[in-house]
């Protein structure tokens, strides 16, 4: 039982023939669940078409911070009507990249503000990508009512493990790239910190003191494949149950059985998402 909380079948360069063949790989393997997030008008066309052909898949919408520059009202509107299809889970990815987009910067923040509030219309988690721009998205999803109780009030509650029940805004950090302190900060404020491939690598330290001190409970497991390869398959092309090598990180550092990491963070992703099947 695994899950991937943030991959991309849609892949604009997949054809067809090679996306039918990955998901005959994908029934194979032990992967569960898959979240198929689109970044783009077209990515998340073929993200909700995925979802539908798929039992196994399901959807995230949004338009990706390299959008900015050129996105349109239309745009959003057929995010937006993208969103309403049946097993459309989150808006994703959104977010802020400054690594990229610096001369974009504020339409991007146009576009992630619009974004957020579209996410808060229809009461949907969220999906953060985020990338030299730490501070900056997490005080825009704190001004957008991101964490807010009354976004809060919209999802169950989560069940921790050790019983209690806590409210939860569903937004997931989507291959957190932060510091261990950082990430607490945002663990208090409710969020899911996802974490991919990078937990593997070793220059991965940042990550894997993020895997060490943040609790089980505020924990997903993801591939962003085709990106991100994990080790042992560094240089090749990520694939979406290439994720067990992230879980098996993430039981090692966190002292647990594979399959027990494996359940627990299974379980994260069906709460997070509103998957109850
Ligand atoms: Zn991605």
């Amino acid at each position: 039982m695994l899950f991937d909380a943030h991959t991309h079948l849609n892949f604009g360069e997949f054809t067809p023939e090679y996306r039918a063949q990955l998901a005959g790989e994908i029934e194979a393997s032990d992967l569960s669940y898959i979240i198929d997030s689109g970044d783009s008008v077209e990515s998340s066309r073929q993200a909700v078409e995925d979802s539908a052909r798929y039992p196994w898949c399901y959807a995230a919408v949004g338009l990706h911070p390299d959008q900015a520059p050129g996105y349109t009202d239309e745009m959003l509107d057929e995010i937006e009507q993208l969103a309403g299809e049946p097993k459309v889970q989150a808006i994703g990815e959104i977010g802020m990249d400054l690594h990229y987009g610096r001369d974009s910067k504020e339409k991007q923040i146009e576009l992630f503000r619009k974004e957020i509030r579209m996410a808060n219309r229809l009461r949907l988690p969220i999906q953060i990508h985020t990338r030299d721009a730490d501070r900056l998205t997490m005080d825009i999803l704190i001004e957008e009512g991101a964490f807010s109780d009354e976004r809060k009030g919209w999802f169950p509650e989560k069940v921790l493990e050790d019983g209690r029940k806590v409210a939860d805004p569903r937004v997931q950090l989507h291959c957190f790239s932060g510091s261990a302190e950082f990430a607490m900060e945002y663990v208090r404020l409710g969020a899911m910190i996802s974490v991919g491939g990078p937990v593997t690598f070793k220059n991965g330290r940042k990550t894997v003191e993020v895997v060490q001190t943040v609790p089980l409970d505020h924990l997903l497991s993801e591939t962003d494949a085709p990106y991100l390869t994990p080790v042992p398959y560094r240089g090749r092309e990520n694939k979406p149950y290439y994720v067990e090598h992230v879980v098996r990180r993430v039981a090692l550092l966190k002292g647990l059985e594979y399959e027990a990491a494996a359940r627990r963070l299974t379980e994260n992703g069906k709460t997070f998402f509103n998957i109850d099947d």
